[in-house]
């Protein structure tokens, strides 16, 4: 994103630039810019290469700029980058994803993990290269997964100005839409989406706030998909007709994701054509060792499924992702290839792996089937065989070939939405800059002339509908000229509406008073022009004057008047009246809290990142040097604390000049003070382990009543005692359950038990929850 590919453009346009999956189907990620910020959409890797060839372009940016990544659903071609961008770049942003995406992508990286030493192992024999093909490890996997952090749909994360909102996507579970903003400007950007109602997913939304900027997937670009029925109706019909002539079917899916959909499909015509199967002598086998693992997370997130799944939940009370027909194969060794069967075995494009050994030991027979159900990226052994070839290159042996008789078919239920879906999408949202991404060149390119046709009546007028079809790496700079809003607060807005009240047909904006509208460009983009008429129509031909601040996080501009200034911008008070004096701590920032407790009685914490305020006098433990401490004395005097160092920052007046010498004079004395020698004693004594651990199990019972919350709602209240939280727990740690009289649980966390319930689907369901919870939050190794 270096100025110099830009030629005119400034560092106020928006501008995008795609790292990988731009022109192609694989390797996500794209980097958008705007106003200094700078946010990174998906880490993936382009499952036809391997090793370093299978990332996405890093080299061509500095990632050190990035504030924030955000990772839309856990596919390897969206997610399995990450560990190496954490772990093996000068990254240093944030990142957000999911809950139940960050839940799979623990277990699915572990997998992509083993699944790639493996083949390495194995190739490493025969091509006699020690190419290592491994990104990263399971330690870089254990020690990025902690910093990850989860968004939840519908909920806005503001990381210094750069506001985020998760929709859903449909697509896979956990699959999210980010809307973006910065500065005013509305960017969406889908990941991969579906709109398409199926048997466990929600489909993709239509954020209700309007977009200028829409990046969006391209995947089927103009084709039409076949009704969900007719294709339910052709995978049934194709598999039955295979296993009643004996036949073997393989269905090369992702370990997860689409693999539970299809499950769900089979598992119930199998139920339904028992007798024309044979009563069960047709088995059907799921070949993950992840299995049991998915399971638990599906289970786990069933109340962010659509309504027919929850509600097959309740009536039944049984996990419907147990199923009647299907058996899991945790090792292929295990399997006893006799006669016909139905096998689902990842990976998906059978590049390697279990899918891949089945293929080649069953295509050489005419009777079986291979049927395709996912998106095949070009490259991969997937979407070789759409060909139909007469051979296919062994995986194991290179030197043979094997020759493929097998009958190959395509079915999608791949979860992207077709031309007419995502037209639709695209109209809803009305941005009036389109950027496509996650297509290869040709459908993409065919989607870009079909939106142009469709809005072509816009073309040269105000609304006209941009759509840009980038290659990896090719900057995309888009000017918004826009207009600045100021806000006009205090007295000012207050004159300023009585001045409009005498107007009739003013509406006042809101309690901060009103917006008024200053101009800097006559060619305001179009959006832009839409969000500020209300506020143009009220305030029209009334000159007010102040003094304009602008908010550098939030990009707020206020309108103010002189006399309000301090009272509006507390901030602005360093730079006119601020005394602030540093000095080297000889002490614990445990002791000095005591200490300023005993002067001043009570104070504000407002930072405190080892919880050093939280323990007892008493308890006085040796404290972490690294964390920040930050407190408030009397309203007015702050003292920061970090390292070594500490800081005291004020408004000048005389009191707190005052306030300020005598805990300058705590910060000194403290070190000679008869008290601290006595608690200093205290740090070196047997009880910092131990309560290192009640923090850890503290901790864990936490994240387990997270997990319940997310379940039960506002049903469910969890029974800890302020005094608990950084303290030692005297009893016991209970949490309850309410549905209503009679639907009522309570559990022990401290145990991991269901002490008392009223019903016994509910006590089953807790105890798997309980069971799932105390799984998700072990440590990964
Ligand atoms: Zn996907």
């Amino acid at each position: 994103m270096q100025n110099n590919n830009t030629g005119t453009t400034t560092n106020d346009n928006f501008r995008f630039f795609g790292l990988g999956g731009s022109n192609e189907v694989g390797r996500s990620c794209h980097v958008i810019r705007y106003k200094g910020k700078t946010v990174m959409l998906d880490a993936g890797v382009h499952p036809a290469y391997r090793g370093m060839a299978s990332l996405p372009f890093y080299d061509e940016i500095d990632l050190s700029t990035i504030d924030v990544l955000l990772i839309s659903h856990f596919h390897l071609d969206h997610a399995a980058s990450l560990p190496y961008v954490m772990q093996k770049t000068n990254f240093k942003g944030r990142v957000f994803m999911t809950h139940p995406t960050k839940a799979i992508y623990r277990w699915l990286l572990k997998d992509f993990v083993r699944v790639t030493s493996l083949s390495n192992n194995a190739n490493s024999n025969i091509r006699t290269s020690n190419d290592d093909d491994n990104l990263y490890n399971d330690t870089d996997l254990v020690e990025s997964f902690d910093r990850i952090e989860t968004i939840d749909y519908h909920s806005t994360m503001d990381i210094s100005g750069i506001k985020f909102t998760a929709y859903h996507a449909g697509h896979v579970l956990g699959a999210a839409m980010f809307q973006i903003e910065i500065a005013g400007l509305r960017i969406l950007f889908t990941g991969d989406y579906s709109r398409e109602v199926d048997r466990h997913l929600n489909s993709a939304e239509v954020p209700p706030f309007s977009t200028d900027v829409l990046i969006v997937e391209s995947t089927f670009g103009t084709a039409t998909h076949e009704p969900r029925i007719t294709r339910e109706r052709k995978l049934t019909s194709l598999i039955h007709n295979t296993v009643v002539k004996g036949g073997r079917v393989l269905l090369p899916v992702f370990a997860l994701g689409r693999a539970q959909e299809l499950l769900l499909i089979l598992d119930e015509y199998w139920t339904q054509h028992s007798n024309d199967l044979g009563n069960g002598q047709v088995p059907i086998y799921y070949a993950s060792n992840l299995a049991r693992k998915c399971l638990n997370v599906f289970q786990t997130y069933i109340n962010m499924m659509n309504d027919n799944i929850r509600k097959k939940f309740r009536d039944s009370k049984t996990n419907p992702f147990i199923f009647k027909n299907i058996l899991y194969l945790k090792n292929i060794d295990d399997f006893q290839d006799f006669g016909p069967s139905v096998m689902l075995a990842s990976p998906g494009m059978l590049q390697n792996g279990v899918s891949r050994d089945l293929l080649e030991k069953w295509c050489p027979e005419e009777k079986n089937l291979v049927l395709i159900t996912g998106y095949s990226i070009e490259g991969t052994m997937a979407k070789f065989l759409m060909l139909q070839p007469d051979h296919i290159p062994s995986i194991n042996n290179p030197d043979i070939s094997v020759p493929r008789r097998c009958q190959v078919e395509e079915i999608s239920f791949a979860a992207h939405v077709d031309f007419q879906e995502n037209l639709d999408f695209i109209e809803q949202v009305g941005a009036g800059k389109i950027i496509l991404v996650h297509g290869e060149s040709n459908p993409m390119g065919r989607l870009k002339s079909a939106l142009l046709s469709n809005f072509k009546n816009l073309k040269n007028t105000e609304k006209e509908v941009k759509v840009y079809n980038p290659r990896n790496c090719v900057l995309i700079s888009l000017e918004f000229k826009g207009v600045k809003v100021a806000k006009a607060i205090g007295t000012l807005a207050d004159e300023i509406s009585s001045k409009l009240l005498t107007d009739e047909d003013i509406r006042k904006e809101d309690n901060d008073g009103i917006k008024t509208k200053k101009n800097e460009n006559e060619n305001e983009n179009e959006n832009e022009n839409e969000r500020v008429e209300d506020e143009e129509n009220s305030s029209q031909g009334l000159a007010v004057s102040g003094i304009l601040v602008s908010d550098e996080k939030t990009f707020d501009l206020n309108l103010v008047s002189l006399t309000d200034i301090r009272e509006h911008h507390v901030d602005l008070k360093t730079t006119i009246l601020k005394e602030r004096q540093s000095v080297t701590l000889g002490c614990k920032k445990d002791l000095i809290y005591w200490h300023l407790l005993q002067m001043f009685g009570s104070v504000d914490v407002l930072i405190d990142d080892d919880n050093v305020t939280n323990i007892k006098e008493t308890d006085l433990r040796e404290n972490k040097v690294n964390g920040e401490l930050e407190i408030m004395i009397m309203k007015s005097i702050k003292l920061h604390m970090v390292d070594s160092l500490a800081t005291l920052e004020w408004v000048q007046s005389a009191i707190n000049d005052t306030v300020a010498d005598s805990v300058m004079a705590i910060l000194l004395s403290v070190e000679s003070s008869p008290a601290s020698v006595k608690l200093s004693s205290h740090t070196h004594d047997h009880h910092h382990d131990h309560h290192h651990e009640e923090d850890q199990i503290l901790l864990r019972i936490q994240q387990i009543a997270n997990v319940f919350k997310e379940q039960f709602g506002d049903t469910f209240t969890l029974l800890m005692d302020k005094e608990e939280i950084g303290g030692s727990p005297k009893e016991d740690i209970k949490g309850l359950i309410t549905i209503n009289e009679s639907m009522t649980a309570k559990i022990n966390f401290t145990t991991l038990k269901v002490e008392e319930c009223t019903s016994k689907p509910l006590k089953g369901r807790i105890e798997s929850i309980l069971k799932i919870g105390s799984d998700l939050v072990t440590p990964l190794c």
